[in-house]
């Protein structure tokens, strides 16, 4: 009896952990995952599998696997790509109170078919041994004359770009937000860049005075470089008025997953505090959890007490065939 009763046990103790596996189609780099994927599966005993390609690809995969897709959880960068695989009908409703505790409203799906997990500015970055912060205001101050040669940018097809500038729809309206691209263009040094790293290069390299940039590739080029804080500095635009431009990378579950509950599961794991250091950090991102505070060489050079604009996230993806057709008018390539 004694034997039967342990023997039950321990079935019930490994059946959960057999039974579990989810599928993730991840737009991120393997590197950060890794981490996290690897402690969830030792604290829960699900097995998580991560399928790794761009946001475009993955989104196109999932739509042609349709209900026979392996796929429970989707991760990608940018409210304007989720947005798109929101419409596109590939993720489901999450109702999750820790979610929803867990992740500010603006940085979530208002229908929760996703929830944002880090949070990146994309923002002013300017060489100080050329500009005097004091110079600095807001976006729409980069059109002004002033910059002429002296603004950089990375190219429109960017979606990071397209977010900025849908956010911009959203509060100025087209007409003034087109003036304010007009005058960007007038205004560039060198014709767009294809990355945010090269354009931070290029303001250390004294060929750019001022430029806007996403803050985790500071970061990044900080942790690599150090000394680039001597050419490069961070300037927190709009501070005076709508706050500045903040984006997510996010995640939901998959309209078509067999493994919804665990996926959920998951995706309520990484927003809670355990996960959203590692999570953010890992990339020099904020955390999405606002009772999580960031620490070590990030605090120094990306503070996190910048104001924020603090509309909802979802506009880039709402606004993002405005700003595309609005960015092609203006001659920003
Ligand atoms: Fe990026």
């Amino acid at each position: 009896m004694k034997k039967l009763l342990v023997a039950s046990l321990a079935l019930a103790a490994a059946a959960p952990a057999m039974a579990s596996e989810i599928v993730v189609y991840s737009a991120r780099a393997d590197e950060l995952l890794k981490p996290l994927t690897q402690a969830y599966q030792k604290k829960t005993g699900t097995k998580v599998t991560l399928v790794s390609d761009k946001a475009g690809p993955l989104m196109e995969k999932l739509k042609a696997e349709g209900k026979n897709t392996k796929a429970d959880v989707f991760i990608t960068v940018d409210g304007g790509n989720l947005w798109q695989a929101t419409q596109a009908g590939l993720l489901r409703p999450i109702n999750s109170s820790v979610l929803k505790s867990n992740i500010p409203s603006n940085l979530r799906d208002p229908k929760n078919h996703w929830f944002g997990l880090s949070v990146r500015a994309r923002t002013i970055f300017y060489n100080p041994k050329k500009v005097n912060a004091s110079q600095l205001s807001t976006y729409a101050d980069l059109a002004n004359a002033k910059w002429k040669g002296k603004l950089c940018l990375r190219t429109s097809n960017n979606v990071y770009n397209q977010s900025l500038v849908a956010t911009l729809i959203a509060h100025n309206g087209q007409a003034k937000t087109e003036q304010i691209v007009k005058g960007w263009v007038n205004n560039l040094a060198t014709t767009p860049f294809s990355n945010d790293t090269a354009l931070l290069e290029a303001i250390d390299a004294g060929r750019c005075d001022v430029g806007i940039a996403n803050t985790y590739y500071y970061g990044r080029l900080l942790n690599q470089k150090p000394s680039v804080a001597n050419n490069v500095k961070v300037f927190f635009a709009d501070q005076k008025g709508k706050g500045t431009h903040v984006n997510v990378s996010g995640a939901g579950v998959v309209k078509h997953s067999d493994n919804a509950a665990e996926a959920q599961k998951f995706i309520e794991w990484l927003s809670s505090s355990e996960a959203q250091s590692l999570y953010a950090q890992n990339n020099f991102e904020f955390p999405a959890n606002p009772r999580v505070a960031v620490t070590g060489n990030m605090a120094r050079w990306l503070p996190s007490s910048f104001k924020r604009d603090m509309i909802n996230v979802s506009v880039a993806g709402q606004n993002q065939q405005k700003a595309i057709m609005l960015m092609k008018k203006a001659g920003y390539k």
